[in-house]
């Protein structure tokens, strides 16, 4: 719904399709699965496959039901299941579809052996459990499965692992060495590779990456930045100043009076609040820019306003416009840096955008849905 309220989320499909080419070039010998799930990070699926279906290899995405939508909306790429099957009609739109679905668990398997018609061609995403201990096979149960894939003999099968500290201090060689004992004298198709592991472990790229976060611009790592990686912002937050406040040295500030004016200042309230998505553990001093200038939240962000300090933008009064993250038109302020100040993540900030918030596409060239 259109509305007169200012906050608006602006997404660049330009974005993600330079930062999905990105992808490609650092991992120039794999194929690159484009995640979409969760209706794309926030940025949602249809933007994203309309920026991507004219170079993707693939779209990862978690419902059979959306997998659908993508075969009815012409896309033609294979699609991978990321959390496999839940139900015998899923084996059969899958079947019948031609997805790819991921299997970790031996009641999946059975479900795929107990509803696969004789001989119809399959193609499966084994996961292994390297050491993240979310889903997938341990070397005991993937014997088992090997031998239960045995009555599958057309089955399409890449061996797969997911990453826990890609972008941290353990790094990867652990789990990779981990699947490479249980994958043995494995030569088929291979898949490792998220966003953090794509730009710093080049050696796990395989046959098949999956980038997420990198191609909505956003960092996987805590100490680099999108812009140092080359990434570009495809989301951006975006409302106006609704309000001016004049603060006199001991005057608070919001719900809880979380915030003490030490000097006298200007304030000014924004239309944008925890309901449209924004952190409402943002602390005061969160990055935010207005008018092209950088200043900081201050006090406690509540449903639908928050405040900013608007002391050394004097110029700035009601309709200023105001940047919560992306790259606005009143200047830049990285989704990092406000997921930080947050003590998130950007992955979380774009999921959470609400509803309610108006989106529009920022357009300097867009791929038409056929
Ligand atoms: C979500 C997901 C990804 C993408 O991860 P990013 O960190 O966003 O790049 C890759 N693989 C699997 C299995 C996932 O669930």
């Amino acid at each position: 719904m259109k509305t007169s309220r200012p906050i608006r989320a602006r997404i660049a499909p330009t974005a993600i399709l330079q930062n999905y080419r990105l992808a490609k070039r650092h991992a120039s010998n794999s194929k690159a699965w484009a995640v979409v799930k969760a209706n794309a990070y926030g940025h949602g699926q249809w933007r994203a496959v309309d920026a991507l279906r004219a170079e993707a290899d693939g779209f990862a995405l978690l419902e059979c039901e959306n997998a659908l939508a993508l075969r009815e909306a012409g896309v033609t790429q294979p699609i991978l299941l990321l959390e496999g099957i839940f139900s015998a009609r899923d084996v059969r739109a899958m079947v019948e579809h031609r997805l790819t679905s991921v299997v970790h668990c031996l009641e999946q398997l059975e479900l795929l052996l107990g509803n696969t018609p004789a001989g119809a061609p399959i193609s499966l995403y084994l996961k292994l459990n390297t050491g993240m201990n979310r889903l997938g096979f341990t070397a005991a149960s993937l014997t088992k499965a090997r031998q239960m894939l045995e009555k599958l003999p057309q089955a399409e099968v890449t061996m797969m692992t997911h990453f826990a500290e890609a972008d941290g201090e353990r790094g990867v060689a652990w789990q990779v060495e981990r699947f490479q004992q249980m994958t043995g004298d494995w030569r088929g198709p291979v898949s490792l590779a998220n966003s953090a592991a794509i730009l710093r472990h080049p050696q796990t790229q395989g046959n098949w990456v999956r980038p997420g976060i990198m191609i909505y611009g956003a960092s996987p790592f805590a100490e680099q930045s999108a812009t140092e990686l080359g990434l570009q912002p495809a989301m951006t937050l975006e409302s106006a100043i609704i309000g001016v406040q004049e603060l006199a040295v001991g005057d608070r500030v919001g719900y809880g009076g979380g915030f003490t004016a030490d000097k006298p200042m200007r304030i000014g309230v924004v239309a944008c609040g925890y309901a449209d998505g924004y952190p409402r553990h943002a602390p005061s001093g969160t990055p935010i820019a207005v008018l092209g200038l950088r200043t900081k939240t201050v006090g406690r962000v509540s449903m639908d306003m928050l405040a900013c300090d608007l002391t050394d933008i004097p110029e700035a009064g009601i309709g200023a416009p105001v940047t919560l993250w992306g790259e606005g038109i009143a200047g830049s302020v990285p989704a990092d840096e406000v997921a930080t100040a947050a003590g998130t993540i950007a992955y979380e900030l774009f999921c959470a955008l609400a509803p309610r918030v108006p989106v529009s596409l920022d357009e300097t060239s867009t791929v038409n849905r056929k």
